[in-house]
């Protein structure tokens, strides 16, 4: 980074937001994926959007490469900037423009913080369902650029379900709008879906507009507690096959289970094998009929019992629980790798058994929790980076994880997004034409591949 361009940085964002040492360069070098750190040139924060449009223009006027960053939780290498560059931090950009309770939407800057918004929005009486297992951390902008998914995927569906409209900044430094505050717009094309899970590299998020709901009126949870995943898993199945939608259908093998007890005692039974945590949800008469029924099909698989939660306060117990299986699972070991491929529902006892016998082959540990209903299973490798023997079996036991789920009818990705970390698996699920494709489209919007370069299609 030359005085000059630092200058110039320093000109449109404040000489306190513009940092170059190394350890801030290094605070910014990694995120929540195994990859290897790669360091930025210069990290700067903007703290107003017309500041963010600018720092865009100038780093496309010198072919710098810029990685936008939220809160860096994403588990693909999104925010690694693999080119060096320039790292731009959101996290100045936290404002709720506008909640509309009479039109049922909301307008923010894109680092506002997931679960703030939720809670702001609650407080109206009103409720966004999108609830990544990140939310106290991940930003608004950050789930959309990832489509983020959470807990209440489901009946619900994930962030792209709930974006109206994303203004952006393309490297010009020029908004683009997309999308309306109204329920119905078809206004040109469709460039919010484009947005949608872009992962930063087709333009800059400034400002979002985010459907709202009513929030439902009743709540049940209950945990299905099993002496065998195979019949937990059948269950899953059996739950979508009797037509009834919770809002929330999670599973934990007994290693999670045992792991996150041991955690965030929330009183898990550890001698379970397999435990489903299900939620159902909507007016109080349809949720006792449904969780009657979801009890008689976790009784008819085999449960050895079903605990329903009493009141609120053990209802947020079991899901605080199920919130910290990643950061339990994460103190047993020095490397932690959380995978996300997925697959149609019906196919989970399947996968579950895959998942099984992969453990076995490569003897790895390996603690699979997750979003069953949604088919999303999150297996997490329990490693040592450091040993490079046991990173091979890891690597190894990964490439047939996504073989096994694409070979199910399954995808690489169901939430956490492709970044470097699966991009060279996309041509496995998708055609060398799409990839071809996808690098048409970004080259004639970014034509200097300044936008978080080889991310999703390589280059
Ligand atoms: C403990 C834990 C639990 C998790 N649980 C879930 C889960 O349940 N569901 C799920 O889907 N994910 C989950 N994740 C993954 C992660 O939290 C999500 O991908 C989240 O959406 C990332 O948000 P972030 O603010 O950290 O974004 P970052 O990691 O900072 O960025 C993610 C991507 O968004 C881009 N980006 C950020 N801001 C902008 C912008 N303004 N304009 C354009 N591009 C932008 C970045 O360049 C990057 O490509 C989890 C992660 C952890 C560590």
């Amino acid at each position: 980074m030359n005085d000059a361009l630092k200058k110039d940085f320093e000109a449109l964002v404040g000489k306190e937001n513009v940092m170059e040492s190394e350890s801030d360069r290094f605070s910014y070098a990694y995120d929540a994926a195994v990859l290897d750190p790669v360091m930025p040139s210069v990290v700067v924060r903007p703290e107003t959007r017309e500041a963010l449009g600018k720092v865009v223009k100038l780093c496309n006027d010198n072919g710098l490469p810029i990685t936008v960053r939220g809160s860096g939780t994403n588990l693909s290498g999104g925010t690694i900037p693999s080119k060096g560059g320039v790292v731009i931090l959101t996290n100045a950009l936290n404002k709720i423009l506008e909640i509309n309770e009479a039109d049922l939407y909301a307008v923010v800057e894109p680092g506002v913080i997931t679960a703030k918004f939720a809670a702001e929005v609650a407080a109206r009486g009103l409720f966004y369902p999108p609830d990544p297992g990140s939310q106290a951390v991940s930003t608004l902008g950050g789930n959309v650029a990832e489509n983020a998914g959470g807990l209440r995927g489901l009946k619900y569906g994930v962030t792209k379900d709930y974006v109206m409209g994303v203004d952006f900044f393309d490297v010009d430094g020029e908004i683009v709008k997309s999308g309306s505050r109204t329920v119905k717009c078809v206004t040109g094309l469709n460039l919010a879906g484009l947005m949608v899970g872009s992962e930063g590299t087709l333009g800059v998020f400034e400002k979002i507009i985010l459907k709202l709901t009513p929030p439902p009126l009743a709540a049940k949870a209950m945990m299905a507690v099993f002496d065998d995943v195979a019949k937990a898993s059948e269950t899953v199945a059996a739950i979508i096959a009797a037509k009834i939608v919770p809002a929330t259908l999670e599973f934990m093998d007994n290693f999670t289970i045992r792991t996150v007890e041991d955690f965030a005692h929330a009183g898990l039974p550890v001698d379970a094998q397999a435990l489903l945590l299900i939620e159902v949800d909507g007016h109080p008469g349809q949720v006792a009929d449904e969780a009657e029924k979801v009890e008689a099909i976790c009784k008819q698989q085999g449960a050895l019992r079903i605990q329903v939660a009493k009141d609120a306060a053990e209802r947020n117990k079991v899901w605080e629980a199920r919130r910290a299986a990643l950061s339990a699972l994460a103190r047993v070991s020095p490397t932690t790798v959380l995978e996300d491929a997925t697959v149609p529902r019906s196919k989970i006892p399947a996968m579950m058994h895959a998942l099984g016998d992969i453990a076995t082959k490569y003897k790895l540990t390996i603690g699979t929790f997750g979003h069953a209903g949604d088919g999303n299973l999150h297996p997490t490798i329990l490693t040592d980076r450091r040993n490079k023997e046991e990173w091979h079996r890891v690597e190894a036991a990964i490439d047939e994880i996504f073989d096994v789920a694409l070979s199910l009818g399954g995808t690489l990705s169901g939430e956490h997004g492709i970044g470097m970390a699966k991009s060279k698996y996309m041509e496995k699920e998708t055609s060398r034409a799409t990839i071809l494709y996808s690098r048409r489209l970004k080259k004639a919007l970014d034509p200097k591949g300044i936008l978080n370069p080889g991310k999703i299609i390589g280059e």
